[in-house]
């Protein structure tokens, strides 16, 4: 089968200073896959040049078999890729309800947007008893259940997720994980950042590591949670 996502020699910088050193990976369709690492080995870096929000400096990007390096984040949300990223940026004067309207801004169709949204709600049923409320009263849990929502309605095949559990309790850490299974379930495929090593692989199928921009180990989550040594080695415990 095709890859949905795959990334070739991949090379990215900030000015002068190189984050990507050729990025190599593929993610197949329904796969849930991981990405660990220390803070700054370029995981970030990489969901930015996926998305859009940076071009790479060299190398390929595609996305169902089509070269997405360098488009704008629009044309990538639009071909099917939505990106929930780290800082979870919702609206706090806005509404719950506006902020999941700008997620689907791409769509014109009222009925379509209306649709989407009770999926949404039917998946988050606090989102639905707050939808009224401004985002900035809710709890950091349903603000990142916000943000993820926010990104589903713009119906994507592939969701980039970087480290939604960040500042979560455990129990909503939990949520989050189950939310995840539950995208894999109705065929969504996942890209994972996840400083939570344990979290990251009890959802994913496979993990690659990455270290000062590049990527020094791909696995199954099986074989890396059976040897921690290896793990130890690449993520420091
Ligand atoms: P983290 O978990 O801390 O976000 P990461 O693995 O996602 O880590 P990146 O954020 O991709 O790592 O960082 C890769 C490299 O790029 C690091 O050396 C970092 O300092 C640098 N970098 C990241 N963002 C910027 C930026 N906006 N401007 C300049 N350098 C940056």
């Amino acid at each position: 089968m095709a890859p949905v996502l795959e990334l070739k020699g991949v090379e990215a910088a900030y000015g002068k200073a190189k984050a990507l050193h050729g990025i190599d990976l593929r993610v197949e369709p329904g796969e849930v896959v991981a990405l660990l690492g220390a803070n700054g080995a370029g995981k970030t870096t990489t969901f930015r040049v996926i998305s859009g929000l940076m071009r790479p400096s060299a190398g390929e990007v595609r996305f169902d078999g089509a070269s997405i390096a360098g488009c704008s984040a629009d044309a990538v949300l639009r071909a099917g890729l939505a990106h929930c990223p780290e800082e979870r940026h919702v609206w706090p004067e806005m509404t719950v309800e506006e902020n999941l309207r700008l997620g689907a801004y791409l769509v014109s169709q009222r009925i379509e947007i209306e649709r989407r949204m009770e999926r949404i709600y039917l998946r988050f049923p606090r989102l639905k008893e707050r939808r009224r409320q401004s985002a900035g009263t809710l709890s950091g849990g349903e603000q990142q259940m916000l943000a993820i929502g926010r990104a589903l309605m713009s119906a994507p095949r592939l969701l980039l997720l970087d480290e939604p559990s960040l500042g979560l309790s455990p129990r909503m850490a939990k949520e989050v994980l189950a939310v995840i299974r539950e995208l894999q379930g109705q065929g969504i495929t996942v890209l994972l950042v996840e400083q939570n090593v344990h979290n990251a692989l009890s959802v994913a199928s496979r993990a690659y590591v990455f270290e000062t921009g590049r990527v020094v180990a791909e696995n199954t989550s099986q074989a890396l949670l059976d040897s921690p040594d290896l793990l130890k080695a690449y993520l420091g415990g």
